[in-house]
């Protein structure tokens, strides 16, 4: 059985340890930081190690958030950025704590990011202890894997790459897919747990490139595939267009809704999902249904928490008690007025604060790796 307060006061107590390792300066600077109050996403807590990125992805909408292609290492020092997460009400910390992803906003291996990224797996590993995982189009050679395995025994690696035949158009800075494919093989070598990251799903790309790539992942030491869809802007489908890429309309007829100035669209690629699944089933890829699903295989967890899963060994999945649960939501100021558990998902009745519902939703959900429904 789960000690749920007890998780809440080491995350508290972590904090504190952490806090006491910095300068006061350091400490208000990681607090009013974006790790210190970000609601998780469905992959995780996303981890900025750099801000901007240099690869221009064509499919890239971090340049419509605003960010250059010039890059730059994230402000915050290591252990700050420890601290900044341990802060953060809606994360749990340790082994079964929040699933941390390293990525997002910018590449984390490019030559202006390298170095805070290895600080940043290196503090949370060491006194977070939370399951990591990071995704990448960067060479990573022998010496860098080793470290980042020697870091996380069981971290897990996305390595992104989506064409062959169509990469120099697409991404047109990154590191060729054959130096990708050297990186999963410098990963796998190095004992870390590897999968192929194969989003965007770019309408238009054949099944035989597909197949082709699939193929030598498997070679190169991947042990599974992540898809994903792709999602375009305005400014994505502008770009996609400069690139000369020839089959654009293969992806405007496939919009789930009129492109928005503002928000992302998503690109329907559930029937090309199917053909790449066959195929990797076929070469002996396993397929995870999203990246948290490979990070949870990773870690050799269990989730519950959505209906892609379940995920992982369920047998970790862990027992709770309703009073300690009633209890915690207290310490987020709120009151819970009815529970019922039908098989893994636990509905509430719930008042107090609508912040601190999330909080105290995201707090548990990843501690007892199951869905919360209010
Ligand atoms: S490597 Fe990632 S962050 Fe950089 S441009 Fe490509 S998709 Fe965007
Ligand atoms: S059940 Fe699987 S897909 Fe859903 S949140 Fe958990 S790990 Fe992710």
């Amino acid at each position: 059985m789960i000690d749920l307060l007890g998780e809440f006061e080491k995350k508290i107590k972590v904090a504190g340890k952490l806090r006491d390792m910095i300068e006061v300066e350091e400490a208000r600077e990681a607090e009013v930081d974006s790790h210190a109050r970000r609601l998780p996403r469905p992959c995780g807590l996303t981890v900025h190690t750099g801000l901007g990125c240099s690869f221009g992805c064509t499919y890239c909408y971090i340049y419509d958030m605003g960010f250059t292609y010039k890059p730059k290492p994230y402000p915050l020092k290591g252990l700050q950025l420890a601290y900044s997460i341990a802060v953060n009400p809606s994360v749990a910390i340790g082994r079964n704590g929040t699933l941390l992803a390293f990525g997002s906003i910018t590449e984390p291996f490019m030559k202006e990011t390298l170095e805070k990224t290895l600080e940043y797996i290196s503090t949370t590993s060491r006194y977070l202890e939370n399951p990591i995982q990071f995704s990448t189009k960067a060479y990573l050679d022998r010496e860098v894997c080793r470290t980042i395995y020697n870091l996380q025994k069981d971290i897990s690696a996305l390595v992104t790459i989506i064409t062959i035949r169509y990469s120099k158009m697409l991404e047109p800075s990154a590191p060729t897919p054959f130096n990708r494919l050297e990186t999963i093989k410098n990963l796998s070598n190095a004992g870390v747990n590897t999968c192929l990251f194969l989003r965007p799903i770019i309408p238009g790309v054949e099944i035989s490139d597909l197949r082709e790539l699939l193929e030598k992942c498997m070679e190169a030491g991947a042990r599974g595939v992540v898809l994903g869809s792709l999602r375009v802007t305005e400014g994505v489908i502008r770009r996609l267009r400069a690139s000369g890429f020839p089959h654009i309309d293969m992806i405007l007829e496939r919009l789930e809704r009129k492109i928005n100035v503002k928000s992302q669209t998503t690109v329907r690629t559930s029937d090309i999902k199917e053909k790449i699944k066959n195929v990797a089933e076929k070469i002996g890829l396993k397929i995870y249904p999203s990246a948290c699903s490979a990070n949870i295989d990773s870690h050799r967890i269990g989730c519950t928490a959505c209906d892609m899963g379940p995920c992982g060994d369920l047998e970790t999945i862990p027992e709770y008690s309703l009073r300690d649960l009633r209890e915690l939501a207290l310490r987020y100021g709120l009151e819970v007025h009815e529970v019922k558990e039908v098989g893994l998902t636990i509905s509430l009745k719930i008042s107090g604060q609508k912040r601190k519902i999330h909080e105290f939703t995201e707090f548990t959900k990843s501690i007892l790796k199951r869905r919360v429904m209010l």
